[in-house]
């Protein structure tokens, strides 16, 4: 397990941020991060000034999600880290601070480190959103950052499985514990339509999500089904516009609920 201390200085990188939005999900693998690039590229769409935060120590994937492989991270003369721009998004990514083979094997201290280095000395500027990727799961290092990140609120990311939604569930209770009102759930890999037959396919079980949010009374923001073309564009760094019908412009609904 990864100890996290974690330690946001009063006077701190935020200030200029309007809004800070976490994506969090129970466990790995569930289409977070793939979420949090394209609710940041949704909300830049709408007119907002949007960074992204990737601060996924397990798998950092915002670089490559955004074309970004292989990018030095630069300073500024007063020290300070500034973030890439992608196509007018910021971007700033644990995976610029190690190789992503090593990020896996990180130890505790190592970790928070290198979050405390990139949540303090990243230079935002001016922000309407930054979107933060967390780290999978409900730890200490993911309860600590949900504590010290001055957070306007969290989106949880699920698919319809059990066990997704079982840890889906301990993430709400997460963010419930530290006052960040959780804005909703996406639940994406939700269906798969059949190329033959066009016939939605319920490849991990249907309704969950929203049998989740009712229990919790939060809404579910977005239902994003498997698709190929996700994928695809996730390989090959690309975002994806709002009257693209790639199903991921799904996530369109959801960056209109978060914008509201
Ligand atoms: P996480 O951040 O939760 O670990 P990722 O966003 O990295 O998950 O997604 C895991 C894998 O699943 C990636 O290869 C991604 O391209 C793929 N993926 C995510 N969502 C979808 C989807 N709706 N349809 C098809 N592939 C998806």
């Amino acid at each position: 397990t990864i100890v996290a201390t974690i330690n946001v200085p009063a006077t701190n990188k935020f200030k200029k941020i309007k809004h800070i939005v976490l994506i969090a999900s129970g466990k790995g693998g569930v289409g977070k991060s793939t979420t949090a690039v394209n609710l940041a590229g949704a909300l830049q769409q709408e007119g907002a000034k949007v960074g992204i935060l990737d601060a996924d120590i397990y798998g950092p994937s915002i670089p490559m999600l955004l074309g970004l492989v292989g990018a030095e991270p630069k300073s500024a003369d007063n020290k300070q880290l500034l973030p890439f721009d992608a196509n007018g998004i910021k971007a700033q990514s644990i995976g610029f601070l190690v190789p992503s083979d090593d990020a896996t094997v990180w130890r505790g201290p190592m970790a928070s480190n290198a979050l405390n280095q990139l949540l303090t000395e990243t230079d935002w500027g001016e922000l309407d959103y930054l979107v933060v990727d967390m780290p999978p799961g409900t730890g200490d290092i993911q309860l600590t950052m949900s504590q010290k990140v001055p957070a306007s609120g969290a989106v949880i990311v699920t698919t319809p499985q059990d066990l997704a939604l079982a840890d889906a569930q301990k993430g709400i209770a997460m963010f419930n514990k530290v006052n960040v009102p959780v804005v909703g759930l996406i639940e994406n890999m939700s269906h798969f339509i059949c190329g033959h037959c066009g016939e939605p396919n319920y490849v991990f079980g249907k309704d969950g999500a929203i049998t989740l949010a009712t229990r919790y009374g939060v809404p579910v923001l977005a239902n994003i089904p498997l698709a190929t073309d996700i994928r695809e564009y996730s390989e090959q760094g690309q975002l994806i516009g709002k009257d693209n019908n790639s199903a991921i412009s799904l996530i369109y609904q959801a960056a209109a609920r978060v914008l509201a």
